[in-house]
């Protein structure tokens, strides 16, 4: 599946950051570019999770958007999806980001 190896990736950074405490929530930020479908990572998480400090835990994604500036007008911001066009002048800029995994939080169980 799409998902193992950016799950995989986050299982790890729980584990390791955790450090043998039970985790029930954590947050995920995570660019756009991966596509993390809330429901397809959070049941991908479960079945990694088991047998884990992290089973059972609760996945929340906040996803990042892309970045962009525009050589042209100056513009710079975030864009939704990797469409390549200045908002504000509609020429074709260059787009960064998107494809962050950033681990930003964790819940521990009892806590
Ligand atoms: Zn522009």
């Amino acid at each position: 599946m799409h998902e193992s190896p950016l799950c995989a990736a986050v299982l790890d950074a729980v584990v390791h950051r955790a450090n043998g405490r039970r985790v029930a929530e954590i947050t995920v930020a995570v660019g756009v570019a991966h596509r993390a479908v809330d429901v397809a990572f959070q049941q991908m998480f479960d079945h990694m999770a088991e047998d884990t400090v992290a089973d059972g835990c609760v996945v929340v994604l906040r996803e990042i958007p892309y970045r962009f500036g525009c050589a042209a007008c100056g513009q710079s911001g975030e864009l939704a999806d990797a469409l390549p066009l200045c908002p504000a002048c509609d020429e074709v800029v260059r787009v960064s980001g998107g494809d962050e995994i950033v681990l930003e939080s964790l819940t521990y169980a009892g806590s």
